[in-house]
């Protein structure tokens, strides 16, 4: 497969750094083979996201983002098929009782943050989609409705792109068995783009 390729020949001095970020959900994973394509891709990205956070800490910046800080769970959040696929997965399989209740009777209200945002903690965590694991500030936490990007672009971590597209061609594989084509060449984030959905609007499809 050539995308996998890709990815191993140029990550295997890595591995084992990506491999400490890598969640392990072994009779889940056996169960369902999209499962650990995705958490491959996540590993991934949330070691490109360790880098990018030790290399601003070298240039003495200091991380915003915290635990309760969720004004950025305001925005809109694009996901694949498969990050939706791994929240349904974690809110049927793992989220206890009182969460998946909870989770229901927000859906039948309004909603003025993130369905899964419960007082600034996110109830999907372990399976938030990329977009929530690579979006990191610095200096201080953002306003209500702020986009650092527009407002503080050097604030705003960036991490690495070509670990972000490499992590994106690890799911290709569920696209190809799923009959979903990719373009010859295609890049994992171009093909991401392609086919990506907004968050808000697959919560009924999650949570049902
Ligand atoms: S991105 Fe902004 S709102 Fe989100 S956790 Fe970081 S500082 Fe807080
Ligand atoms: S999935 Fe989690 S981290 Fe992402 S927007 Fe929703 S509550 Fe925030």
């Amino acid at each position: 497969m050539r995308h996998k390729a890709i990815l191993y020949n140029s990550i295997t001095m890595s591995s084992n750094d990506i491999n400490a970020f890598r969640l392990r959900l072994p009779r889940d994973e056996r169960k369902h083979s999209w499962l650990p394509l995705l958490l491959d891709c996540y590993a991934l990205i949330d070691f490109s996201v360790a880098q990018a956070i030790e290399q601003a800490e070298k240039s003495e910046k200091k991380l915003a983002c915290h635990k309760g800080c969720a004004a950025c769970c305001s925005q809109v959040i694009p996901l694949s098929t498969l990050e939706c696929l791994g929240i349904k997965f974690y809110v049927q399989n793992i989220l206890d009782p009182q969460h998946q209740a909870a989770l229901h009777e927000k859906l039948n209200g309004p909603l003025a943050t993130c369905l899964f945002n419960f007082a600034g903690c996110c109830a999907v965590y372990p399976l938030r989609p990329i977009a929530c694991r690579r979006y990191l500030v610095c200096s201080r936490p953002c306003a209500k409705g702020e986009v650092p990007a527009v407002t503080r672009p050097a604030d705003s971590l960036e991490p690495s792109r070509e670990y972000l597209q490499q992590a994106i061609e690890l799911t290709l594989p569920f696209y190809k068995e799923q009959n979903i084509p990719f373009k010859d060449n295609e890049r994992g984030f171009e093909f991401y783009k392609r086919q990506n959905v907004q968050l808000s609007s697959a919560y009924a499809n999650i949570i049902m």
